[in-house]
């Protein structure tokens, strides 16, 4: 096995744990949206904007793969519909990802990436609209990867194509980490590189997708003991 020589971390539910952090952020946005324009809060209550959201997503696939643009996006054609001004979207945004960032980082992410950071060059590699240097990780990470970047989020090889060249590495150097089979496991593999699973639950490998070599863990602890060993 040829020499790690450098690592890339998925981040929502990697790092830090996102379902609870998106219903607060998308709550945030309600709360926002009703006191400054009702009328839009009104239409759309949480599930009817996620649902606009998923239509623009199948309608618009150029910017399926971009988060923040399809949130604006979706916050412009909401707006509109109301009869209210498209301009609206970005200010409404940022009070999403504000609290998009404002995450809870499981208990052993920080001294985890500290001590990997010592070692080997940090990726960040998120298909999600998570800022490194907002959720106050940026001092561990050498290059931060968006799909908006990289024209395509994972599983695509875009991003980890873009990953390897930004850190200066061959694929088969680059270890991934992630919480998804498909987009963090098998995306890396089907690229050249080697993947760890991260997998909290112990839940077993997804059924109708392809098995492919990976290395599994149950905990950033656990990673650390794995690749420090
Ligand atoms: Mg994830």
């Amino acid at each position: 096995m040829s020499r790690i020589a450098a690592l890339s971390f998925d981040l929502d539910d990697t790092l830090w744990e996102l379902g609870q952090v998106i219903r607060r952020a998308e709550q945030a946005l309600h709360d926002y949206l009703q006191r400054y324009h009702p009328a839009v809060a009104e239409r759309y209550d949480i599930e009817a904007m996620a649902e606009l959201r998923r239509k623009l997503a199948d309608e618009r696939p150029g910017i399926a793969h971009d988060m923040t643009a399809l949130r604006i996006e979706t916050l412009r054609r909401a707006a509109k519909s109301c009869g209210e001004s498209e301009e609206l979207a970005l200010p409404a945004f940022h009070v999403f990802l504000k609290a998009r960032n404002r995450v809870r980082l499981f208990p052993e992410t920080r001294p985890v990436l500290e001590r990997l950071a010592l070692r080997w060059p940090l990726l960040a590699l998120t298909n999600g609209n998570a800022d490194i240097q907002r959720v106050g990780l940026g001092s561990y990470f050498r290059h931060a990867i968006s799909p908006a970047e990289a024209g395509a989020a994972k599983p695509d090889a875009a991003m980890f194509a873009l990953a390897c060249e930004q850190a200066g590495v061959e694929p088969a150097g680059l270890m991934h980490i992630g919480d998804d089979p498909l987009t963090d496991v098998t995306g890396a593999v089907r690229f050249g590189l080697r993947a760890i699973w991260l997998n909290r639950d112990d839940t077993p490998w997804p059924e109708g997708l392809p098995q492919v070599p990976h290395q599994q863990v149950r905990s950033l602890t656990e990673l650390q003991a794995l690749l420090m060993d």
